[in-house]
Protein backbone atom coordinates (compact mmCIF):
# COMPACT_ATOMS: atom_id res chain seq x y z
CA UNK A 1 0.00 0.00 0.00
CA UNK A 2 0.89 3.58 -0.86
CA UNK A 3 1.92 5.98 2.45
CA UNK A 4 4.12 9.15 2.50
CA UNK A 5 6.13 8.97 5.65
CA UNK A 6 8.01 12.00 6.89
CA UNK A 7 10.69 10.81 9.34
CA UNK A 8 11.10 14.43 10.82
CA UNK A 9 8.73 16.85 10.74
CA UNK A 10 10.13 19.88 12.71
CA UNK A 11 12.89 20.15 9.43
CA UNK A 12 10.57 19.17 7.27
CA UNK A 13 8.36 21.72 7.97
CA UNK A 14 11.82 24.09 8.28
CA UNK A 15 13.21 23.20 4.99
CA UNK A 16 9.13 23.29 3.14
CA UNK A 17 8.65 26.53 4.22
CA UNK A 18 12.47 28.14 3.40
CA UNK A 19 11.61 26.55 -0.48
CA UNK A 20 8.25 27.89 -0.87
CA UNK A 21 10.03 31.61 0.41
CA UNK A 22 12.71 31.14 -2.10
CA UNK A 23 10.91 30.03 -4.67
CA UNK A 24 10.46 28.17 -8.52
CA UNK A 25 13.56 30.42 -9.76
CA UNK A 26 15.84 28.75 -7.21
CA UNK A 27 14.36 25.13 -7.79
CA UNK A 28 16.08 22.20 -9.13
CA UNK A 29 15.06 18.45 -9.36
CA UNK A 30 17.61 15.88 -9.24
CA UNK A 31 16.11 12.55 -9.86
CA UNK A 32 17.17 9.00 -10.22
CA UNK A 33 15.42 7.20 -13.24
CA UNK A 34 14.96 3.45 -12.84
CA UNK A 35 12.55 2.78 -9.25
CA UNK A 36 12.17 6.54 -9.30
CA UNK A 37 11.03 8.09 -11.91
CA UNK A 38 9.54 4.31 -13.13
CA UNK A 39 7.84 1.93 -10.71
CA UNK A 40 10.00 -0.60 -8.94
CA UNK A 41 7.90 -3.32 -10.42
CA UNK A 42 5.48 -3.89 -12.63
CA UNK A 43 1.97 -4.83 -11.97
CA UNK A 44 2.38 -8.85 -12.24
CA UNK A 45 5.32 -8.22 -10.42
CA UNK A 46 8.35 -8.23 -12.72
CA UNK A 47 11.57 -6.22 -11.29
CA UNK A 48 11.60 -3.01 -13.46
CA UNK A 49 14.87 -1.98 -14.11
CA UNK A 50 16.47 -0.84 -18.13
CA UNK A 51 18.21 -3.76 -17.76
CA UNK A 52 15.57 -6.23 -16.36
CA UNK A 53 13.24 -4.15 -19.43
CA UNK A 54 15.90 -5.34 -21.90
CA UNK A 55 16.08 -8.94 -20.40
CA UNK A 56 12.36 -9.46 -20.92
CA UNK A 57 11.51 -6.98 -24.16
CA UNK A 58 15.05 -7.13 -26.58
CA UNK A 59 14.77 -10.84 -27.68
CA UNK A 60 18.11 -11.58 -27.22
CA UNK A 61 17.91 -14.77 -26.32
CA UNK A 62 17.22 -17.36 -23.47
CA UNK A 63 21.44 -17.36 -23.10
CA UNK A 64 21.61 -13.64 -22.54
CA UNK A 65 18.94 -13.96 -20.24
CA UNK A 66 20.15 -16.57 -18.41
CA UNK A 67 23.38 -14.83 -18.18
CA UNK A 68 22.08 -11.53 -17.00
CA UNK A 69 20.00 -12.67 -14.31
CA UNK A 70 22.84 -14.72 -13.15
CA UNK A 71 24.71 -11.05 -13.18
CA UNK A 72 21.75 -9.81 -10.84
CA UNK A 73 21.18 -12.60 -8.49
CA UNK A 74 25.12 -11.85 -7.72
CA UNK A 75 25.42 -7.93 -7.37
CA UNK A 76 22.02 -6.72 -6.45
CA UNK A 77 22.62 -8.36 -2.58
CA UNK A 78 25.93 -6.23 -2.99
CA UNK A 79 24.14 -3.07 -4.03
CA UNK A 80 21.81 -3.00 -1.39
CA UNK A 81 23.80 -4.64 1.47
CA UNK A 82 24.25 -2.60 4.07
CA UNK A 83 27.06 -4.43 5.83
CA UNK A 84 29.74 -4.13 3.01
CA UNK A 85 32.40 -0.86 2.47
CA UNK A 86 31.58 1.68 -0.15
CA UNK A 87 34.89 1.22 -1.51
CA UNK A 88 34.16 -2.76 -1.59
CA UNK A 89 30.82 -2.06 -3.37
CA UNK A 90 31.68 0.29 -5.98
CA UNK A 91 34.22 -1.96 -6.78
CA UNK A 92 31.52 -4.91 -7.48
CA UNK A 93 29.34 -2.43 -9.49
CA UNK A 94 32.07 -1.15 -11.74
CA UNK A 95 32.24 -4.69 -12.34
CA UNK A 96 28.83 -5.63 -12.79
CA UNK A 97 28.10 -2.66 -15.19
CA UNK A 98 30.78 -4.05 -17.14
CA UNK A 99 30.34 -7.20 -17.55
CA UNK A 100 26.37 -6.35 -18.10
CA UNK A 101 27.55 -4.28 -21.44
CA UNK A 102 30.08 -7.39 -22.27
CA UNK A 103 27.06 -9.41 -22.35
CA UNK A 104 24.93 -6.86 -24.71
CA UNK A 105 27.71 -6.78 -27.12
CA UNK A 106 28.17 -10.53 -27.35
CA UNK A 107 24.75 -11.59 -27.40
CA UNK A 108 24.15 -8.83 -30.68
CA UNK A 109 22.29 -5.78 -28.82
CA UNK A 110 21.84 -3.11 -31.50
CA UNK A 111 19.64 0.27 -32.32
CA UNK A 112 16.93 -1.84 -33.59
CA UNK A 113 16.28 -3.21 -30.15
CA UNK A 114 16.72 0.20 -28.10
CA UNK A 115 13.49 0.83 -30.65
CA UNK A 116 11.81 -2.23 -29.02
CA UNK A 117 12.06 -1.05 -25.39
CA UNK A 118 11.17 2.68 -26.05
CA UNK A 119 8.20 1.94 -27.88
CA UNK A 120 7.65 -1.25 -25.71
CA UNK A 121 5.22 -2.29 -22.87
CA UNK A 122 7.03 -2.62 -19.86
CA UNK A 123 8.92 0.55 -19.46
CA UNK A 124 6.79 3.39 -18.34
CA UNK A 125 6.60 5.98 -16.05
CA UNK A 126 5.98 5.82 -12.34
CA UNK A 127 2.10 6.57 -11.69
CA UNK A 128 1.92 10.97 -11.46
CA UNK A 129 5.23 11.17 -13.34
CA UNK A 130 3.94 12.22 -16.72
CA UNK A 131 2.43 15.25 -14.84
CA UNK A 132 4.91 15.69 -12.92
CA UNK A 133 7.36 16.22 -15.83
CA UNK A 134 4.95 18.56 -17.48
CA UNK A 135 5.03 20.55 -14.09
CA UNK A 136 8.37 21.27 -14.24
CA UNK A 137 8.85 22.09 -17.77
CA UNK A 138 6.07 24.47 -17.41
CA UNK A 139 8.01 26.26 -14.77
CA UNK A 140 10.99 25.96 -15.91
CA UNK A 141 12.45 23.83 -13.07
CA UNK A 142 15.47 21.87 -14.65
CA UNK A 143 15.21 18.21 -14.31
CA UNK A 144 18.72 16.45 -14.02
CA UNK A 145 18.08 13.20 -14.26
CA UNK A 146 21.32 10.84 -13.26
CA UNK A 147 20.98 7.58 -13.89
CA UNK A 148 23.20 4.03 -13.70
CA UNK A 149 20.46 2.59 -16.93
CA UNK A 150 21.09 3.79 -20.75
CA UNK A 151 20.98 7.38 -21.92
CA UNK A 152 19.85 6.11 -25.37
CA UNK A 153 17.10 4.43 -23.62
CA UNK A 154 15.78 7.22 -21.14
CA UNK A 155 15.98 9.79 -24.12
CA UNK A 156 14.28 8.04 -26.53
CA UNK A 157 11.51 7.24 -24.30
CA UNK A 158 10.63 10.70 -23.29
CA UNK A 159 11.02 12.00 -27.06
CA UNK A 160 8.61 9.34 -27.80
CA UNK A 161 6.13 10.02 -25.47
CA UNK A 162 6.53 13.96 -26.16
CA UNK A 163 8.21 14.44 -22.44
CA UNK A 164 11.65 15.47 -23.60
CA UNK A 165 11.56 18.86 -22.98
CA UNK A 166 14.11 21.80 -23.13
CA UNK A 167 14.63 21.65 -19.36
CA UNK A 168 15.52 17.76 -19.06
CA UNK A 169 18.79 16.89 -19.23
CA UNK A 170 19.94 13.40 -19.03
CA UNK A 171 23.25 11.60 -17.12
CA UNK A 172 23.50 7.96 -17.80
CA UNK A 173 25.20 5.51 -19.51
CA UNK A 174 25.75 6.11 -23.42
CA UNK A 175 26.27 3.20 -25.72
CA UNK A 176 28.60 2.95 -28.57
CA UNK A 177 26.96 1.98 -32.36
CA UNK A 178 28.99 0.79 -35.53
CA UNK A 179 27.70 1.85 -38.65
CA UNK A 180 25.05 -0.81 -38.71
CA UNK A 181 23.70 0.09 -35.57
CA UNK A 182 25.01 -3.02 -33.53
CA UNK A 183 26.33 -2.11 -30.02
CA UNK A 184 30.42 -2.48 -30.16
CA UNK A 185 31.14 -0.60 -26.50
CA UNK A 186 29.93 1.87 -23.83
CA UNK A 187 31.31 5.38 -23.41
CA UNK A 188 33.75 5.95 -20.29
CA UNK A 189 32.94 6.62 -17.14
CA UNK A 190 30.41 3.76 -16.69
CA UNK A 191 27.78 5.28 -14.25
CA UNK A 192 26.40 2.14 -12.01
CA UNK A 193 24.18 3.18 -8.78
CA UNK A 194 26.93 3.96 -6.53
CA UNK A 195 28.96 6.46 -8.36
CA UNK A 196 26.73 8.90 -9.26
CA UNK A 197 27.61 11.78 -6.46
CA UNK A 198 28.36 15.75 -7.94
CA UNK A 199 27.27 14.38 -11.55
CA UNK A 200 24.41 16.25 -11.40
CA UNK A 201 26.31 19.57 -11.86
CA UNK A 202 27.64 17.92 -15.34
CA UNK A 203 27.05 19.89 -18.72
CA UNK A 204 24.94 23.25 -19.05
CA UNK A 205 25.88 24.50 -15.61
CA UNK A 206 24.28 27.89 -16.32
CA UNK A 207 20.72 25.80 -16.16
CA UNK A 208 21.56 25.02 -12.74
CA UNK A 209 24.00 27.83 -11.59
CA UNK A 210 21.11 30.30 -9.40
CA UNK A 211 19.51 26.88 -8.41
CA UNK A 212 20.69 25.18 -5.69
CA UNK A 213 17.52 24.52 -3.81
CA UNK A 214 17.68 20.70 -4.78
CA UNK A 215 14.97 18.28 -4.37
CA UNK A 216 16.55 14.78 -4.62
CA UNK A 217 14.55 12.04 -6.00
CA UNK A 218 15.91 8.58 -5.75
CA UNK A 219 15.54 5.14 -4.46
CA UNK A 220 18.29 3.17 -3.24
CA UNK A 221 20.60 4.79 0.01
CA UNK A 222 23.23 5.78 -1.89
CA UNK A 223 20.87 7.83 -4.23
CA UNK A 224 20.39 9.86 -0.90
CA UNK A 225 24.45 10.99 -1.40
CA UNK A 226 23.93 12.23 -5.43
CA UNK A 227 24.00 15.57 -4.46
CA UNK A 228 26.55 17.12 -1.67
CA UNK A 229 24.77 19.80 0.28
CA UNK A 230 27.62 21.81 0.30
CA UNK A 231 26.73 22.25 -3.18
CA UNK A 232 23.65 23.43 -2.36
CA UNK A 233 21.36 26.24 -0.59
CA UNK A 234 18.88 23.73 0.82
CA UNK A 235 18.06 19.86 0.24
CA UNK A 236 15.07 18.01 0.66
CA UNK A 237 15.57 14.11 0.38
CA UNK A 238 12.84 11.94 -1.28
CA UNK A 239 13.21 8.04 -1.16
CA UNK A 240 10.64 5.75 -2.90
CA UNK A 241 11.00 2.90 -0.78
CA UNK A 242 9.73 -0.57 -1.83
CA UNK A 243 9.08 -3.63 0.27
CA UNK A 244 12.16 -5.36 -1.04
CA UNK A 245 14.38 -3.34 1.69
CA UNK A 246 11.77 -3.05 3.85
CA UNK A 247 14.78 -4.55 6.33
CA UNK A 248 16.34 -1.04 5.90
CA UNK A 249 13.27 1.20 6.42
CA UNK A 250 15.61 2.75 9.78
CA UNK A 251 18.50 3.55 7.15
CA UNK A 252 15.92 5.02 4.73
CA UNK A 253 14.25 7.12 7.69
CA UNK A 254 17.88 8.47 8.63
CA UNK A 255 18.90 9.89 5.08
CA UNK A 256 15.37 10.87 3.32
CA UNK A 257 13.46 13.86 4.60
CA UNK A 258 10.09 11.93 2.93
CA UNK A 259 9.73 8.56 2.25
CA UNK A 260 7.27 6.93 -0.82
CA UNK A 261 6.08 4.11 0.38
CA UNK A 262 5.03 0.53 -1.50
CA UNK A 263 5.70 1.28 -5.52
CA UNK A 264 3.46 4.57 -4.74
CA UNK A 265 2.74 7.75 -6.94
CA UNK A 266 4.48 11.11 -7.35
CA UNK A 267 1.50 12.93 -7.03
CA UNK A 268 2.48 13.73 -3.74
CA UNK A 269 5.05 15.97 -5.45
CA UNK A 270 3.27 17.11 -7.88
CA UNK A 271 1.20 18.57 -5.57
CA UNK A 272 3.67 20.04 -3.99
CA UNK A 273 4.83 21.88 -7.31
CA UNK A 274 0.70 23.49 -7.75
CA UNK A 275 1.10 24.48 -4.46
CA UNK A 276 4.27 26.56 -5.15
CA UNK A 277 2.88 27.80 -8.40
MG1 LIG B 1 17.13 3.51 -9.11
Amino acid sequence: MSEIVIPRPEMWRQKVERFRQDGLERLCVVSDWDRTLTPARTPDGRVLTTYAIIAHEAGLGEDYVRASQALYETYRQVEVSAEMSAVEKRGQMQTWWEEEFALLVRYGFGKKHLEQLITGEMLRLREGGEAFLHLLAQTGVPLRIVSAGIRDVIEGFLEHQNLLFDNVHIIANRLRFDASGHMVGHLEPVIHSLNKQGKWMGGQKAMVQDRRNVILLGDTLEDAQMVDERHTTGIIRCGLFDAEVEQLRDLYAAVYDVLICGDGPLTFWCDWLEDLI
